[in-house]
């Protein structure tokens, strides 16, 4: 009895202990996960709350850049390139990585993950910058205030007497600026000397006549104009100190002193980490690019034979047949439309595109936030072209316009040659770039979880990739009918993106000559030689840069690919759109490690 007690004694424990430990477990669990998702609001509040604290301390220390995305708080405010900056600089960026080290990026929201990893970036690369990259020694074209003034001036964010005032309280500190400029340079590029003191003289126009002649507009009392026209003539005797200055130092290092240009592979590749952030390394992209290439070429060779008997009947080929696929394109290039129908032409396309987006279902789209197809406003006419002007992220709700310059101040020669590089087939796919389903359709689906980091910080190599890969994504899926001219004027415009690959990096790092490069362009990708040498002036001033579009789209491209792959049967194209675009303008490869995580892969 006794023994048999002690075993149902034994069995009710066990039995009452399994129950117990049952619910303990479940108990358990359920604290546990009330803790976790307590932690992840936690963590989120505490990220939101940093971020704010982060771009207020961010905008205090730079007031330009500031300036540029639309924050004006401190537009009276001009840093001064010094050790006291640096100095501040530094505290910063370990301030924040300090802080950003105390999240639980698991726990952080999909959203503030990735606003994490792009101020992570931001912050190592500034420090990378300063500290290996040291641009402000070699790099003249650095220093250079007029930007932010032209913003200040032609902005009109708070009345211009108010404006004038911070111009006039900004001035204070131009003189300084240059003297911390000129004790930064030691040994720079030849070619960037000259750059800053073109620039630089150009900005003369600002300080003595710009600024001065809406100063004699306002409403100032004598006691400010007194004060900013001094201001002023400082200002400009500094600029003037630097360029004669830089001038002088010029001559010196005629003698063959000067630093190259080239920053050489070790430099190439840490920009390129902190500038693209891939999942590549500069030379794989490179190598990537050189074998698009070769691809790209015998596309275009078959579509040149397939087409060779429609527009040249009778005539023999060209032996060398890439010299037969530029004479073809050149001849397919005189279809365009008529200068004076340049606007209106792409104004009809946008809906036409949309619809096929919409039909075909590609991704999704928004009728509450439209395009507005607009004339570009003439002060901000530069250079003819299209673009999308993106609300600034202080100014979210603003309209977005596909600004279209008309053709107005070409000459009849310039129009031409600007009509037949954006010809009857070019043109369709400068429109799905710049609108639908390009730049204008990712920034709309990114501003559905909007974030002012992603905005502000946001990765260009994604942004431009998304609108090179929807070009090729648009004609795979029918667009054109697959009309065999479509496709070779879309692989001479695809070309061009990873040529400039090809070109930067055979430039900075494997220090190919002027000759070189120029064949490249107009040999292997058919480009005149103004726009090639134009390429090469633009490949010897930055670095890396180039690379971002062809960057971008070879990734998105391969993570579609891969995800075809694993998912199989369930890969849904319209929902890999809408999947990837939700995290915003982040990096290809933070979008991917988000997403096969969200998709259990
Ligand atoms: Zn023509
Ligand atoms: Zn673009």
């Amino acid at each position: 009895m006794k023994y048999k007690s002690v075993i149902a004694l034994i069995i009710f424990g066990v039995l009452n202990g399994c129950s117990d430990s049952a619910n303990v477990q479940q108990q358990a669990e359920q604290t546990a996960k009330a803790e976790a998702i307590k932690k992840s609001q936690d963590q989120n509040q505490a990220f939101d709350n940093f971020k704010n604290q982060f771009l207020e301390e961010l905008w205090a220390i730079y007031p330009s850049y500031g300036v540029y995305v639309g924050y004006y708080q401190h537009d009276d405010q001009l840093s001064v390139p010094d050790a006291a900056e640096d100095a501040k600089q530094l505290a910063f960026e370990n301030k924040t990585l300090q802080q950003l080290n105390q999240f639980d990026v698991a726990a952080l929201s999909a959203s503030n993950a990735t606003d994490l990893s792009l101020i992570r970036n931001q912050i190592e690369s500034a420090r990378w910058y300063r500290n290996e990259f040291k641009v402000r020694e070699w790099n003249p074209a650095n220093y250079n205030v007029a930007g932010a003034f032209g913003v200040i001036l032609n902005t009109d964010y708070k009345p211009l007497d108010d404006r004038l005032r911070s111009i006039s309280k900004r001035l204070e500190k131009v003189p300084a600026y240059y003297q911390a400029a000129m004790a930064n340079i030691t040994v720079p590029t030849l070619e960037h000397t000259d750059l800053a003191i073109q620039q630089n003289t150009g900005a003369l126009g600002m300080f003595d006549k710009m600024i001065p002649e809406s100063v004699a507009t306002s409403s100032l009392s004598e006691q400010e104009k007194t004060q900013i026209s001094h201001n002023l003539e400082a200002a400009s005797k500094a600029i003037s100190t630097y360029i004669d200055w830089l001038k002088a130092k010029r001559e010196t290092l005629a003698d063959g002193s000067a630093r190259d240009f080239r920053i050489g592979e070790a430099l190439y590749e840490q920009k390129f980490k902190y500038d693209i952030v891939s999942n590549y390394t500069a030379k794989q992209l490179y190598e990537h690019a050189i074998q698009a290439k070769e691809n790209l070429h015998q596309e275009m060779i078959t579509l040149t034979k397939q087409l060779w008997p429609r527009y040249f009947d009778g005539q023999a080929m060209p032996a060398d047949p890439l010299v037969a696929v530029k004479q073809l394109i050149d001849h397919l290039s005189v279809k365009h439309v008529k200068r004076d129908e340049f606007v209106d032409e792409v104004k009809r396309q946008i809906p036409i595109i949309e619809k096929f987006v919409i039909e075909n279902d590609l991704l999704d789209m928004d009728p509450s936030r439209p395009l507005v197809v607009r004339e570009t406003p003439e002060y901000q006419r530069g250079i003819a072209g299209a673009s999308v002007n993106a609300p600034g992220p202080y100014d979210a709700t603003a309209n977005t316009y596909y600004n279209v310059t008309p053709l107005d101040h070409y000459t009849d020669e310039q129009a031409e040659s600007y009509l037949r590089e954006y010809n009857h087939w070019i043109l369709q796919i400068l429109n799905i770039h710049e609108a639908i389903p390009g730049h204008y359709t990712q920034l709309v689906h990114a501003n559905k979880s909007p974030s002012k980091i992603k905005s502000i910080l946001g990765n260009g190599a994604m942004i431009e990739g998304w609108a090179v890969y929807s070009e090729r994504m648009m004609l795979e899926e029918g667009w054109g009918d697959q009309e065999p001219e479509l496709w070779l004027m879309y692989n001479k415009w695809n070309l061009r993106v990873v040529v400039n690959t090809i070109l930067d990096y055979s430039i900075q790092v494997l220090g190919i000559t002027e000759q070189d490069g120029l064949n490249l362009l107009m040999n292997e990708a058919f480009q005149e030689r103004t726009e090639a040498e134009g390429k090469w002036r633009r490949a010897t001033l930055t670095q890396v840069q180039l690379t971002s579009y062809y960057n971008g789209y070879a990734e998105i491209y391969a993570f579609r690919e891969e995800l075809k792959q694993k998912l199989g049967e369930r890969f849904n194209l319209k929902d890999f759109h809408n999947q990837f675009l939700s995290y915003g303008n982040a990096p290809v490869p933070v979008i991917r490690e988000l997403m096969l995580k969200d998709l259990d892969l």
